[in-house]
């Protein structure tokens, strides 16, 4: 049931779900299937978390939608429905700009062997073995090999390749060249070995028909209402704290930023001196800036390609990627098919970004520094949409702030947290009975992929808790 207000919840609940993300939303409509009663409740006024969207002046942006693996259409038939899974089709064309190299491709295995065979001169073979290591890659491996050895080890000397299989995982992720291998190979795999896809009818259209489902799936969905506190009981889950009101439950799934679950709603002294070892060696994600550009009525511009990755800087270099100094934007650009029946264009440029360059700034300095975003972008992106600065009649700017302010993530986390919160994560029920996580932790859950795939796994085990207690 839709509930409007904090009085209508009703007095228990089999699980609450805290944060109504992909994780979160996922996980409700499984369990609301398989009978449990489930209350999802999301401290916005919209559902989605990061995979959302607003409208402003006739447009509506897309936040996340670039583009995801093909499994996300398994997914949506296996955990939502065929009709989900109808909309996803693939993007054309994918390209690359900067000072080593100019590329186009369809992000499948086949053109990438093609370009490193042919443009950037490696033996056929050698590319396949390539591909090879990386797809018997398992997560339960040895994790020690860092990417940085992963591409020593195959492209030595070779920055320009590095930026080419890397510099998209990256921007996706936040990953860096010194993190384990296996989470840069899974997601590679994932990402640009079968093209790239999106939903067609936009992140809205897919939103709404997942809040139709969780209905029929029989869940209460309350918006603007924010999870406070897990009450623990001997060591078990026992109820939470609503928008200031206790409910029963015996399970919370919090879909909110690991670190606060743990932290913030639950309390550091419900857990193991051993667990807080690990809790205090999570490391945050980082954070995001955006411009969404709107083009006036009637204006228009030819194809480009779905998504560009642009940068000015000379050499591949995951720190620079994050610098408030910007080189480095994706531009992902919608044309009205996206939408069938509109004619509206828009375009959004993402930066990745550190929180703390961004979170003290007086309010003054904030305006300039976001202007200094819009400006910046829109002059870079006449190079590839000549005359966009006359074309355009709205535009915005997001930033680290906007993303904490608008998800309540510590830090305006992005991605959630690096690798070694997945662990952390995945152990919480082993701490507190009934006290599941699920959404972006490591790379391999993270994305609209990972998180709805974890948020199923999730529902799995909290399926299991219930059914044996
Ligand atoms: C700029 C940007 C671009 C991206 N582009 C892509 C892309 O192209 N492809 C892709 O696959 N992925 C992309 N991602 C990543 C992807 O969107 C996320 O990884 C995924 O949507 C995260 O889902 P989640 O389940 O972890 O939850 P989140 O989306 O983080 O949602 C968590 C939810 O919990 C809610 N919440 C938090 N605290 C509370 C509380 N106290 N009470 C109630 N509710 C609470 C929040 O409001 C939010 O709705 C992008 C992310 C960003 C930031």
């Amino acid at each position: 049931m839709k509930l409007s207000k904090i009085e209508e919840l009703q007095e228990d609940y089999d699980v609450i779900i805290a944060g109504g993300g992909l994780g979160g939303l996922t996980a409700a409509n499984i369990l609301g299937a398989n009978g449990h009663r489930v209350l999802l409740a999301e401290q916005h006024f919209q559902l989605g978390g990061l995979a959302t969207w607003f409208k402003r002046k006739g447009h509506v942006f897309d936040v996340a939608l670039h583009g995801f693996p093909i499994g996300m259409k398994k997914t949506l038939r296996k955990y939502w429905s065929k009709e989900l899974a109808e909309h996803i089709v693939q993007v054309k064309s994918i390209r690359y700009d900067n000072p080593q190299f100019s590329v186009d491709s369809d992000f499948t295995e086949t053109d990438f062997t093609n370009i490193l065979v042919n443009q950037f001169e490696q033996p056929r073979e050698h590319v396949q073995a390539f591909y090879k290591e990386l797809a018997e890659m398992n997560f339960y491996d040895d994790r020690s090999m860092s990417n940085r050895e992963l591409f020593d080890k195959y492209f030595p000397g070779r920055n320009d390749i590095v930026r080419l299989l890397m510099e998209p995982i990256t921007y996706a992720n936040g990953s860096t060249l010194d993190e384990p291998a296996i989470t840069y190979g899974i997601v590679f795999s994932n990402f640009m070995s079968k093209g790239v896809y999106t939903f067609l009818g936009g992140t809205d259209l897919m939103i709404n028909m997942m809040e139709a489902e969780l209905l029929k799936n029989n869940v209460d969905v309350i918006r603007s209402a924010t999870f406070e506190k897990v009450i623990v009981e001997n060591g078990k889950v026992a109820g939470a704290v609503i928008n200031g009101r206790k409910v029963k439950t015996k399970t919370v799934l919090s879909n909110g930023n690991l670190l606060k679950t743990i932290h913030d709603w639950t309390g550091d002294e419900n857990f193991s001196g051993d667990f807080m070892n690990k809790v205090n060696a999570v490391r945050l994600n980082n954070s995001s800036c955006q411009v969404y550009m709107g083009l006036k009525k009637g204006e228009s511009f030819d194809y480009i390609g779905d998504l560009l990755f642009t940068s000015t800087k000379a050499e591949f270099d995951p720190a620079a990627i994050v610098s408030r100094d910007v080189t480095s934007r994706t531009y992902s650009v919608y044309y009205p098919e996206i939408r069938p029946g509109s004619d509206d264009y828009t375009v959004v440029a993402s930066m990745n970004a550190d929180y703390k360059d961004w979170a003290e700034m007086p309010e003054a300095e904030y305006k300039q520094a976001k202007q200094r975003l819009i400006d910046d972008t829109i002059a870079h992106l006449d190079k590839y949409i000549p005359g966009i600065a006359d074309k355009i009649d709205y535009v915005e700017a997001a930033t680290p702030r906007t993303f904490e302010r608008y998800t309540l993530h510590h830090g305006g986390a992005s991605f959630g947290t690096k690798f070694e919160g997945l662990e952390v994560s995945m152990e919480l029920p082993g701490e507190i009975g009934g006290l599941f996580h699920t959404g972006s932790v490591g790379i391999i859950m993270s994305g609209w992929l990972g998180a709805a795939n974890y948020g199923a796994i999730t529902a799995n085990n909290v399926d299991k808790y219930l059914f044996s207690n």
